[in-house]
C-alpha cells in the first residue's frame, strides 16, 4: 500500500545573502517548492539550478505564494524591497535582524497593507542551517496562529522558539542573547591579553577558558531566581562585598601584565555602586537593576 506524501508548503523567500541562500537550500532539500528573489539577480542563478523558481521582481515573488519569508540585510532594506508591493493576504515572516521597535513598527506596517506578520531573530550562522544537530534556531514572535500554521515549513532550516505575541520579543530575545555573548567575548579577550606576552600556549589556555565559562554560565539561573523572588541574597556563596574587595587584584594583575583594564572597569564600577547602596551579602544581581533604571 502506498501512502499519499504530505504536501509541502510552497513558499517565497526574499533575500539570497549568506543566510537567505542557506535557508533556501534547506527548503529545496526538504522538497518545498520555493520561489526566490534577490536584488542582485546573479545570486539566484545557483539556486535556480537547484530547483528554485526565480522571480524577476519582489512583487512577482510575493504574488507567487501566501507564505513569504524575508531575509534581508536590515529593516531599511525590507522597506526598500517591499515599497509599492501588494501584500494583501500575505503571511509575512520577517527574519531580517532588527530592533524590537523596528519589528513592532514593521508588523504594523505589514498589517496596514493587509498582511499577517511574524517576526524572527536568527540564532544561527549559515553553516548551522539544515544541520539539526548544530542546534541553531529562530526566535519567533507575533501572531501565534501564523507561527502554528506555518510551523512545518519554518522548522525545516533550523529549530523554532516562539516567545510571544508581541512582535518585538523575537528581536529582543535575539539581541539580549547576543549582547551576553559579546560580554563573554570581552571577558575572553581580556583573559587572552593577560597571557599574551607570556610563554603560555593560547591553544592550551583556550580549553581551560571555555570550560570555566561553561561552568559559570548556570549562574544565570540564580540571577533569574533573584529577579523573580526579590531576595538578592538567596543562596549566594560569593557575596558582593568579597567580590568588590577582590577587584584590586584584577586591576593590579592587568597593570603587571601591561593590559588595559578598559573592558573590566565599567563592570567593577557597577559592582562598587551596588555595594555602596546595597548589601555585601548580595551576589551580582543588583547590577541588573542599576542598568535597567
Ligand atoms: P548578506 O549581507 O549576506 O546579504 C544581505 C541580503 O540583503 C542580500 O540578499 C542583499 O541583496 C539584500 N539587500 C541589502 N540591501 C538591500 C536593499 N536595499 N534592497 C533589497 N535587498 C537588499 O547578509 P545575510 O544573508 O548574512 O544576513 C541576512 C539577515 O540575517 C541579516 O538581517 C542578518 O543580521 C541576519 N543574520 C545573519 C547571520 C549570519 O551569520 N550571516 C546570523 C544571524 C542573523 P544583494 O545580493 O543585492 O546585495
Amino acid at each position: 500500500m502506498t501512502r499519499n506524501p504530505v504536501e509541502k508548503t510552497s513558499l517565497t523567500l526574499l533575500g539570497l545573502g549568506a543566510m537567505g541562500a542557506a535557508f533556501a537550500r534547506a527548503w529545496l532539500a526538504a522538497g518545498h517548492q520555493l520561489t526566490v528573489w534577490n536584488r542582485t539577480p546573479s545570486r539566484a542563478a545557483a539556486l535556480a539550478a537547484e530547483g528554485a523558481r526565480v522571480a524577476d521582481s519582489a512583487a512577482e515573488a510575493v504574488a507567487a505564494n501566501t507564505l513569504v519569508v524575508v531575509c534581508l540585510l536590515d529593516d531599511a532594506s525590507v522597506e526598500e524591497a517591499l515599497a509599492g508591493v501588494d501584500l494583501t493576504g500575505t503571511d509575512l515572516v520577517n527574519l531580517t535582524t532588527s530592533t524590537p521597535a523596528q519589528a513592532r513598527a514593521r508588523a504594523e506596517w505589514a498589517r496596514a497593507r493587509g498582511a499577517r506578520c511574524l517576526d524572527g531573530g536568527i540564532m544561527a550562522v549559515p553553516p548551522m542551517v539544515g544541520v539539526p544537530e548544530a542546534g541553531g534556531y529562530v526566535f519567533y514572535s507575533g501572531s501565534r496562529e501564523l507561527f502554528e500554521r506555518h510551523h512545518d515549513a519554518l522548522r525545516v532550516p533550523v529549530g523554532t522558539v516562539y516567545v510571544g505575541e508581541d512582535a518585538g520579543f523575537a528581536a529582543l530575545h535575539d539581541v539580549a542573547l547576543l549582547s551576553a555573548m559579546y560580554g563573554m567575548f570581552a571577558g575572553a579577550a581580556h583573559a587572552f591579553a593577560l597571557i599574551r606576552k607570556e610563554d603560555i600556549d593560547p591553544a592550551s589556555f583556550a580549553p581551560l577558558l571555555a570550560d570555566w565559562l561553561v561552568a559559570m554560565a548556570p549562574a544565570v539561573h540564580q540571577t533569574a531566581d533573584h529577579l523573580r523572588g526579590g531576595d538578592y541574597t538567596k543562596d549566594v556563596v560569593s557575596g558582593l562585598g568579597m567580590q568588590v574587595a577582590g577587584t584590586p587584584t584584577f586591576l593590579s594583575t592587568a597593570e603587571e601584565q601591561g593590559v588595559s583594564p578598559e573592558l573590566l572597569t565599567p563592570y567593577f564600577e557597577l559592582m562598587r555602586r551596588r555595594l555602596a547602596e546595597g548589601s555585601g551579602e548580595e551576589g551580582l544581581t543588583g547590577v541588573v537593576d542599576l542598568l535597567a533604571r
